[in-house]
């Protein structure tokens, strides 16, 4: 038997931020937060409120007295740089939870040096396998926190939150650090697609921020999906089927056609990996007077994203003009776009996070997400917002965990990137 030994720190720095990240993941995590799309108000949720109110508490405490709550669940506060000149940054995290996995009585559970076996979870037969989780199995050696078998962890997004609360407590307790001006902000409803939508972008007042709401350590995204909805809805001629002769135009068999049109083995999300999009039906409902099929059609390019949504439109179109009674809408809207076009304009914003990656020790990888991010919106809205990792995985669902160690190194990362800029932005390398 050879002995785990535990994992090392990427930096002092990082070992020194540790205990302080585990303990506010720890008490964020039992807030429940879980977003819900059925609700217009913001934030969607009571418990987003809970939590924020408790940031605003822990930030004054850490001497942020401007800390603050406004109407819509957002919270902000400002650690007062050092520097003259500096500019003034960003450190964003998201409040909200998933709505599509229970995150209502999260009990987190610290595996303390890591064997790289199977950790088995105490509630529903919850298992974390190795073999099927590579990052995992990387993490020999590393404390690994999880829930306990039945709800999600939360790392998403309160590691983030965890690793800009421990890095803000460090500079404030260190000012003999050099730091720019610091803007916390806590978001409400990420997850629903809704936060960023009412962030106040001149009110927060900074030149860029950063989002940790990413995943693997050392991992760095300037990239996210272009988004869009499409929705179809097929009109037919409702009668009673006894008296239905030559009259109904069935709509619900008409939209089983046009699911039957649509690519099958392509252009699905199951299909598809690395930079390829899709269409994605995800609900359908049908009569035989109206049938509606939802889908969101994602891709990293714009203009194939334009060419997914008229493949849509026009397989609709050939099915339902077979039937001259029926009739076709199709309604499209567009979600979010990939925040790379908007980042290209300002390359500093993400040469100072590839900096601050290299002085913690890691070869950054710039990886494009196969979603969105709060950083999204707010990049197409004039703050370039480019997204960190936290060391979270298998989010939204019972088996997320996050690594001690990765975590520290975050908010380690934050701490560095807040001295780059204090230092007038990126060197030139
Ligand atoms: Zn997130």
């Amino acid at each position: 038997m050879t002995q785990i030994t535990s994992a090392p720190h990427t930096s002092d720095l990082a070992a020194a931020l540790a205990a302080d990240v585990l303990e506010r993941l720890q008490r964020y995590v039992r807030i429940d937060t879980q977003s819900d799309r059925a609700h217009a108000q913001s934030p969607s949720t009571p418990g987003q409120l809970e939590l924020g109110r408790l940031l605003v508490e822990e930030l004054r405490a850490i001497g942020l007295s401007d800390a603050a709550q406004d109407a819509n669940g957002f919270v902000t506060a400002t650690l007062a740089g050092n520097v003259p000149d500096a500019p003034v940054i960003g450190l964003l995290a998201h409040l909200d939870t998933t709505p599509d996995e229970s995150g209502a009585g999260v009990e987190p559970l610290v595996h303390r040096c890591y064997d790289g076996g199977t950790i088995e979870l105490p509630r529903r037969g919850t298992v974390l396998d190795p073999a099927r989780m590579p990052e995992l199995e990387a993490k020999v050696g590393h404390d690994i926190v999880t829930a306990s078998g039945d709800t999600l962890l939360g790392a998403d997004d309160k590691a983030g939150m965890a690793e800009v609360m421990a890095a803000v407590a460090h500079m404030a307790a260190h000012p003999e650090l050099p730091r720019a001006t610091v803007r916390v902000g806590f978001t409400p409803d990420e997850e629903i697609g809704q936060g960023a939508h009412l962030f106040d972008i001149e009110a927060f007042g900074a030149v860029c921020a950063y989002t940790l709401d990413g995943s693997e350590a050392g991992e760095f995204t300037d990239e996210t999906f272009t988004a869009a909805s499409a929705d179809v809805t097929i009109h037919g001629v409702e009668v009673h089927p006894g008296m239905a002769t030559g009259k109904l135009v069935n709509a619900a068999r008409l939209a089983g056609r046009v699911l039957a049109a649509l690519p099958q083995d392509r252009l699905t999300p199951e299909s598809t990996s690395g930079r390829d999009g899709f269409i994605h039906v995800h609900r359908v409902a049908a009569t035989p007077g109206r049938a509606r099929i939802e889908t969101i059609v994602r891709d990293f390019d714009h203009d194939r994203l334009a060419e997914h949504v008229a493949l849509l439109r026009r397989i609709a179109e050939d099915v339902v003009a077979t039937e001259p009674r029926a009739r076709l809408e199709l309604e499209v809207k567009q979600q979010y776009p990939n925040m790379r076009a908007f980042l290209d304009e300002r390359p500093e914003v993400s040469a100072a996070a590839e900096q601050a990656l290299r002085r913690e020790g890691f070869e950054p990888r710039r990886v494009p997400i196969r979603g969105g991010t709060d950083g999204s919106i707010l990049s197409a809205r004039g703050l370039p917002t480019p997204n960190l990792f936290t060391g979270g995985h298998e989010y939204h669902s019972v088996r997320e965990w996050a690594s001690v160690q990765d975590m520290a190194s975050a908010a380690a990362v934050a701490v560095r990137l807040v001295g780059i800029w204090a230092e007038g932005g990126p060197a030139r390398e």
